[in-house]
């Protein structure tokens, strides 16, 4: 047991920093055990007092401290394993430090590592102190020069931040590069990169004709795999300048790919780092889901330059002052570049799968958090995806010019700071000239609010009362919810479909669509002229992240699944329908009818010749189990699981001739393209026989494994693969024989390979998954890899890591202390799945709580780890 509880850090005990920093000199003797680090900062007192200087630093080897170019004597300062304090110190000084790292032996993935044999940093969020003594926080922005030294044959690259102003040759096979950045920044945008890589040049002209120079940098040998991440840079450069005004501001933008990295990409200024898998891409090895995931986080890292960098944190409960924000504008350009409707259901589909069950359980937490352990627990998709909803609420309930107007202001007000989510808004009132207090309820509470929809027609009036009403399941800390200002799109039509115009008590003109801002717990509108009974859309493209509770009869559904021309509500109908047949059957009440007009339905839906690909794509995929499970109290994910797969057997076996001619017809020829259309026909073909492998008779079989040995490229593959995966058998274990030899030597694809099998339904999917952790390609160190094999058990396969011996939850928690003993960051992502212990059967919870009091028993725990894990058990 730990003996010292570790204390929360809190909002409101927020104070300015005692110093700031003007300037800071680095200097790197780059060596992989033992790299020197040399730092000059320029030191003031910040404000009247007498506090001693205080830095953060993390078991850094002391070489040497100096003030003003005078060594300090050993007992002028103190030095803990978290931080240097010295007693006193002039009001304006140079502080001279040395420490000694060692890169190589850093598994952490944090400060200065190795991986593959370069060194790479990773700093945010705290990561700047494991490399040097600094005032580690976000409100400290300072001008940095890094000077780089290192081995020419081994580290033939040196690249840092801003502009490269001097480099050359040094006795000894060594060799330097001193790098500028003009614009001050906080410490955990700083970056370093040394080794040999590949080089990947272009160049981009903007807006006021600047010429930028554009560098991706990578493997030896894989420049060209850095093609696309090239175009969706420039085509994100273009946007930002279209859309937001936003130009780049320095001369040299650089993109670096690493394997070994905890997240997806990091925003440093004017040289991001990228994990490989969201980098690399081309047809034989990445699928379309994973051009789809390049082209959106090239965006979002690129974005962050504005809303990030420039306008940084004040702290780091602000972080969704930069996440939300910057995942709300990288949603927007991919739903300019890919189809605002399909892009807006993926975007609903990530934000249902991850955050909703976040929100349901004991680890739900506010936008804007106001205490924590460790910030690295807070990237988060209540941060990032719930953020993102925000933001776009706000444009919703503004309307889209006034929403620019503010963010004009926002970046004209705010540029060259750190700031806070307050006072972002206050741009937007300010603009506006609205009271936004009320919406600011978003950021500070919890849970994802039910919204309840009653409709109520009078035929002799031909009018319309609607009643909307709204609650919060109290979270951890949040016994009260109050209603919170909800914008609802909504429509109607008859019941042939029809679009039927309506007018809004008060108003006089009839409309076709309207947003109305639910602020209170309950509100019933009128509308009058509704010409006949009318189908309710509500919630017209998710206008909220809420979750509808409609007493509305299927047979408004159908009439939405057919001819909604909001297509979000076309889409959601079906999903709608499905989830309340699966439930039904995983309850012991199978609707047997209403599966087969359902089944109908979607046949129809599947014809439409009007509609596109990708959606149809859409369609065809049923809501997952893990947002089923957050719904159905207690969740029986084996039952679930059940109920879910019979649906899709009758689809297969109803639709099955149609669906084998989609397949069929949709076969590509000729060269391969990566353009949303393209891509949205392989998804359509492959959603087609992933349906087909509900019904695993021959003819399906067949079909898979002529799919899977004819693939052209890693979509049709993988698509292939997985369809073999859900029927099992001999088949499968041939197929993966042949994409193991064929692709051995590409670690990206053979991350597809283990997360394949992490998601088999067969009831041995744990005693493979284990087998796997012994696979001499198994390395827990690669994040990638781990959460491969053991993150897509326990978050994609919940009929098998629920299993009710507990062996899934035992298996999830040894590896999660494993992996805590070097990479906390990494291990503390996987406790999520036991979080929700409380939602589900009791003989699960209470197994999934044994193992939750394990891990927060164990000796020598992280803070990372011990800080989900005990408020898990909350
Ligand atoms: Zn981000």
């Amino acid at each position: 047991m730990r003996t010292e509880t570790p204390q929360p850090i809190r909002l409101s005990d927020y104070r300015p920093p005692a110093f700031l920093v003007d300037e800071v000199h680095l200097d790197f003797q780059l060596e992989p055990n033992a790299t020197r680090v040399r730092s000059r900062l320029t030191l003031r007192r910040n404000g009247e007092h007498a506090e001693p200087l205080r830095l953060d630093g993390v078991r850094l080897k002391p070489v040497s401290v100096a003030i003003d170019g005078r060594p300090l004597a050993e007992d002028a300062y103190a030095i803990t394993p978290e931080d240097l304090t010295i007693a006193s110190v002039p009001d304006a000084f140079v502080l001279e430090t040395e420490v000694e790292i060692d890169p190589e032996g850093n598994k952490a993935l944090e400060g200065l590592y190795m991986s593959g044999g370069r060194f790479c940093s990773q700093c945010e969020a705290e990561g700047f102190r494991k490399i040097t003594w600094f005032p580690d926080r976000p409100d400290v922005l300072a001008r940095y020069t890094v000077r780089i030294e290192a081995d020419q044959a081994a580290f033939p690259r040196l690249l840092s931040n801003g502009n490269l102003t001097q480099s050359g040759a040094l006795a000894g096979g060594r060799h330097f590069a001193i790098w500028t950045d003009p614009f001050p920044k906080p410490c955990y945008l700083f970056a370093l990169v040394a080794g040999e890589l590949d080089e990947l040049a272009d160049s981009f002209v903007t807006m006021s004709g600047r010429q930028v120079e554009l560098r991706i940098y990578v493997d030896p040998g894989m420049a060209q795999r850095a093609l696309y991440a090239m175009d969706s840079l420039k085509r994100s450069m273009k946007w930002d300048e279209e859309t937001f005004g936003r130009e780049y501001d320095l001369d040299l933008f650089m993109i670096v790919a690493v394997r070994d990295f905890n997240f997806g990409a990091m925003e440093n200024k004017g040289l991001n780092v990228f994990n490989s898998s969201l980098l690399l891409a081309d047809p034989e090895t990445a699928t379309d889901f994973d051009y789809e995931r390049i082209e959106g986080v090239v965006a979002h890292e690129y974005f962050h330059n504005w809303t990030g960098n420039r306008i940084t944190c004040r702290d780091w409960f602000q972080l969704c002052l930069k996440e939300g924000l910057t995942v709300f504008r990288d949603q927007s350009f991919s739903g300019d570049m890919r189809g605002a409707v399909v892009q807006r259901i993926k975007d609903v589909k990530a934000l249902r799968a991850r955050q909703f069950p976040e929100d349901a359980g004991p680890l739900a937490h506010q936008v804007r958090p106001s205490s924590y352990l460790k910030i690295d627990n807070f990237y988060t998709a209540t941060i990032y995806e719930k953020g993102a909803e925000v933001i776009r609420m706000l444009k919703t309930i503004l309307g889209a010019e006034m929403f620019r107007k503010g963010m004009d202001l926002y970046f004209e007000r705010w540029d060259g700071h750190a700031t806070t989510v307050e006072a972002f808004i206050q741009c937007f009132a300010d603009v506006s000239g609205k009271d936004l207090s009320a919406f600011f309820a978003w950021y500070e509470q919890a849970g994802t609010p039910k919204l309840e929809v009653d409709a109520a027609y009078d035929a002799e009036a031909k009018a319309l009362e609607l009643t909307l009403s709204q609650a919060t399941a109290p979270t951890p800390g949040q016994p009260d919810k109050q209603p919170l200002p909800l914008p609802v799109a909504l429509g109607l039509l008859d019941l042939d479909g029809e679009v039927l115009s309506f007018r809004q008590e008060g108003t006089l003109a009839p409309a076709t669509e309207a947003v109305v801002v639910l602020d209170q717990a309950r509100q019933t509108l009128r509308f009058e002229g509704v010409a006949s009974e009318p189908a309710v859309s509500v919630l017209r493209g998710f206008s909220a992240p809420v979750r509808v509770v409609s007493a509305a009869p299927a047979k408004h559904r159908y009439v939405q699944l057919a001819a909604d021309p909001d297509l979000f509500n076309r889409w959601e109908a079906g999903q709608d329908l499905a989830r309340d047949l699966i439930l039904a059957r995983a309850a012991g009440e199978p609707d047997e009818v209403g599966e087969e007009r359902f089944a109908e339905a979607m046949g129809r839906a599947l014809n439409d010749q009007a509609a596109e690909p990708a959606f149809k794509a859409l369609l065809l995929s049923l809501p997952s189990e893990s947002d089923l499970a957050v719904i159905s109290a207690p969740a029986d994910p084996a039952a679930i699981r059940e109920a879910r797969e019979s649906l899709r057997a009758r689809l297969a076996i109803h639709l099955g001739d149609q669906l084998r001619r989609l397949h069929g017809g949709l076969q590509e020829a000729g060269e391969f393209s990566a353009s949303a259309e393209a891509a949205g026909r392989r998804a359509l073909r492959n959603a087609a026989l992933e349906l087909l492998a509900a019904d695993p008779r021959a003819i399906n079989v067949d079909r898979a494994v002529g799919h899977f040995q004819a693939a052209g490229n890693m979509t049709d593959a993988m698509g292939g693969l997985a369809a073999l995966m859900l029927m099992g058998g001999e088949p499968f274990e041939q197929a993966l024989t042949a994409f193991y030899e064929r692709w051995k030597a590409e670690p990206l694809v053979i991350d597809k390979w283990f997360a394949v099998q992490a998601r088999s339904p067969s009831e041995d999917a744990l005693g493979r998954v284990l087998g796997l952790t012994t696979h001499p390609d198994f390395d827990a160190k690669n994040p990638n890899r781990f959460r491969a094999l053991v993150g897509t058990f326990a978050a994609g396969n919940p009929a098998r890591f629920h299993d009710p011996s507990g062996d899934g939850y035992r298996f999830l928690a040894d590896q999660i202390l494993a992996v805590d003993g070097f990479n906390p960051m990494t291990a503390a992502r996987l406790v999520e799945p036991l979080g929700g212990w409380r939602r589900y059967r009791p003989e699960l919870g209470a197994l999934m709580r044994a193992q939750l009091e394990r891990i927060v028993a164990t000796e020598g725990l992280s803070k990372n780890v011990f800080e989900l894990a005990s408020r898990a058990l909350e």
